[in-house]
């Protein structure tokens, strides 16, 4: 399995010279499987840029899959890209959304409120690609070579976690989460704690780490991680590697090098391995392979800057 990050900001996206290196787009996460077809993660405006690249480069072997893209949500950083995935206005394109229920209206429905009138110049009905719709609470199935369980986890609204094996390897992908609201992570039973089967034991955990534990207390309850439960929730949960993801849209680059440092003492300090967590970063390609996780040699993004101490 190969991953690329094509947007790894949540809330909004956070175009600028502050956001270069992390990036400004919101949730996207490009996942290549076994048999070379594209599984994608979140529909964010980082899906623009990947939509973009597959157009140029999709192989006759992927070109003949369909593509599938599983929703966690439908806040609008996860679904804002949709309407500028080229492939939505190919007529040839075949694409599957999955994504959670909803009592409300179905998944079809509840996309189309945006995209159609006022807020955007087509509807659904009008696209040309052959789209279909899948809604999926907790429940496993296949798709290719990999097996897909999502369950329910703490956000806002209906949202999933999703946990992909294929090939012997795990990728767990849960970018909006607060596991932390109401339970002492570092006590409370596996069982009561929200997205542990996902994650528990994965080769890779991509997992929300949107606010410091000081912003966390004027923001408890909207649903995401300060660093301490990101941390906790990875030591409860055991994975090879994390990526931090879904960085608040006020913090610059320089602003995450300081919390990158501070991330990792504090792994150090509950027992962690060193270099095992980091956050991630808009571009960053890793693969997951039996006994480790790697950047491909011939993928390698230039050297990060020398991380800067703690203010
Ligand atoms: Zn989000
Ligand atoms: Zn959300």
């Amino acid at each position: 399995m190969r991953l690329k990050v094509w947007g790894a900001r949540g809330s909004i996206p956070a175009p600028g010279p502050e956001t270069m290196r992390y990036g400004g787009n919101t949730s996207c996460v490009e996942v290549t499987l076994s048999d070379n077809s594209t599984l994608i993660l979140d529909a964010g405006t980082g899906i623009r840029h990947l939509g973009m690249a597959m157009k140029q480069d999709r192989s006759e072997a992927a070109v003949a899959h369909p593509v599938n893209i599983l929703l966690t949500h439908l806040h609008m950083d996860h679904i804002q890209g949709f309407m500028f995935f080229p492939p939505m206005f190919e007529a040839g394109s075949e694409i599957v959304v999955w994504g959670p229920a909803s009592p409300e209206a179905s998944l079809r429905d509840r996309i189309a409120r945006y995209i159609s009138a006022p807020l955007a110049p087509v509807e659904v009905r009008e696209l040309p690609s052959r789209l279909t719709f899948h809604e999926t609470d907790a429940q496993e199935w296949q798709i290719g070579p990999a097996r897909i369980r999502a369950q329910a986890v703490n956000h806002r609204g209906p949202t999933l976690g999703y946990r992909i094996e294929d090939n012997g390897t795990v990728l767990c992908y849960i970018p909006d989460h607060e596991p932390g609201l109401g339970a002492p992570l570092a006590s409370i039973e596996d069982e009561w704690i929200s997205g542990f089967d996902l994650a528990h034991g994965a080769d890779l955990l991509i997992h929300d780490c949107q606010y410091t534990d000081s912003e966390y207390d004027h923001h408890l309850g909207w649903g995401h991680s300060p660093v301490s439960d990101a941390l906790e929730f990875a030591r409860r949960t055991g994975p090879a590697r994390v990526l931090l993801f879904h960085h608040d849209p006020l913090h610059s680059d320089d602003f995450l090098d300081r919390l990158d440092t501070e991330l990792a003492e504090r792994w150090a300090q509950l027992g962690g391995p060193a270099g095992c967590v980091s956050l991630a970063t808009e571009r960053l390609e890793l693969e997951l392979t039996r006994d480790r996780v790697q950047r491909p040699a011939e993928a390698a993004p230039p050297p990060a800057p020398p991380l800067r101490s703690p203010a």
